[in-house]
């Protein structure tokens, strides 16, 4: 199954949840760092034997990630209103940003919502991709976190970008 690139960016654009290991899998075979990793080592979850508990693949036992079926990958940990509005595009720019030197040493370490806006952590930074990062930092203050439109409001109590309809549904769920 040959899944195009227009495809891909309707899957991370439409979807409600990014849980179609078919699509995942074509993800992360275009781009390779969006494959879970340990953190500490490094290693890919798809390196993973389930057998070789030596080299500390992975948080827990290797034995229970064997067979990690990319029924997810980073791109899930994206909140979902700003992966919709922009995780294609993001998602490509900084593969754009990444130099064959960095490509080999690259993975993500972190991706989070903090203080409002959208922080990802990664193993290793130049100079063009940090600028990427920067640039979508900024611009997720201004996308609504929960569906993606542009963002009107700013919850206080969980700091978070929000749109009208989010705002009222929040409110509501309040009252
Ligand atoms: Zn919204």
């Amino acid at each position: 199954m040959n899944i195009t690139d227009n495809e891909l960016k309707n899957y991370i654009n439409t979807s409600n949840e990014l849980d179609n290991p078919i699509y995942n899998r074509a993800l992360a075979e275009k781009f390779d760092w969006l494959i879970p990793r340990n953190v500490w080592s490094g290693k890919k979850i798809t390196d993973c034997t389930g057998t070789d508990g030596e080299d500390g693949f992975w948080p827990g036992a290797p034995e229970e990630h064997p067979d990690y079926d990319y029924s997810y990958t980073e791109l899930n940990n994206i909140p979902d209103g700003w992966r919709k509005a922009f995780g294609w595009t993001l998602v490509c720019d900084i593969d754009a940003a990444l130099t064959p030197q960095l490509r080999e040493r690259f993975y993500i370490t972190d991706i989070k919502e903090k203080w409002g806006v959208l922080r990802i952590s990664t193993s290793y930074v130049n100079g063009a991709l940090s600028d990427v990062l920067h640039q979508y930092e900024e611009a997720s203050q201004y996308v609504c976190i929960a569906c993606g439109q542009r963002a009107t409001h700013m919850t206080t109590d969980w700091i978070s970008p929000l749109c009208d309809d989010c705002w009222k549904k929040l409110k509501e769920r309040q009252n």
